[in-house]
């Protein structure tokens, strides 16, 4: 039994969505030199295209934070792996995430940011799947409504594999 990519959102309207963010967070964040601070690993492609369509000055960080077990399901806990590097006291802070799924990890994400007196915060996610949510976060920059199906490529994995596929995908299984 394998597993098939079934595209789900093609590259060509991700890449027209990603510029549009672009253009809502540019005009929001002229003048403010932002820090663009990533949850690894899923959102290294988005993050990548985000910035590069981004003409302003800002800096980007990264944070490695851990939810899944191998598979599909959420643990619900969420731990730290990687904290950034530069500090964030004082500074216009955008989290960029692939994906909101139950909440738990943008929840931990915005608490542990908030520790570190940031100038203000909010979050940019590529994707977002309501249907699941157990924790309320609200995204102030979203790409897509998605149903509650597992989605792979554009950077977004399953046990690692499918990251690199350029457009963003559900798994059917082979019979
Ligand atoms: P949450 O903490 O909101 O449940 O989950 C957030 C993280 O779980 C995401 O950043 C992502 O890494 C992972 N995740 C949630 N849903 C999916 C999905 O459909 N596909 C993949 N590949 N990862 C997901
Ligand atoms: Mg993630």
């Amino acid at each position: 039994m394998g597993h098939r990519p079934k595209v789900l959102i093609h590259r060509a309207e991700i890449a027209r969505t990603v510029r549009s963010l672009a253009g809502r967070i540019q005009a929001d964040y002229a003048g403010k030199n932002p820090v663009l601070i990533g949850a690894l690993k899923g959102c290294f492609v988005f993050m990548s295209d985000l910035v590069r369509a981004l003409d302003i000055p800002l800096t980007v960080d990264f944070l490695g934070v851990f939810s899944y077990a191998a598979g599909t399901e959420s643990s619900g806990t969420v731990r730290l792996l990687h904290d950034f590097r530069n500090p964030v006291q004082g500074r216009h802070v955008v989290v960029v995430e692939d994906i909101v799924d139950t909440g738990c990890t943008l929840a931990f994400i915005l608490e542990h940011l908030k520790t570190k007196s940031p100038a203000s915060i909010r979050v940019c996610a590529l994707l977002d799947k309501p249907s699941r949510r157990r924790v309320p976060v609200s995204i102030d920059y979203l790409g897509f409504t998605v149903p509650n199906r597992f989605i792979v490529g554009y950077g977004l994995d399953f046990d690692e594999y499918f990251r690199n596929l350029p457009d963003l995908c559900v798994l059917e299984e082979d019979a």
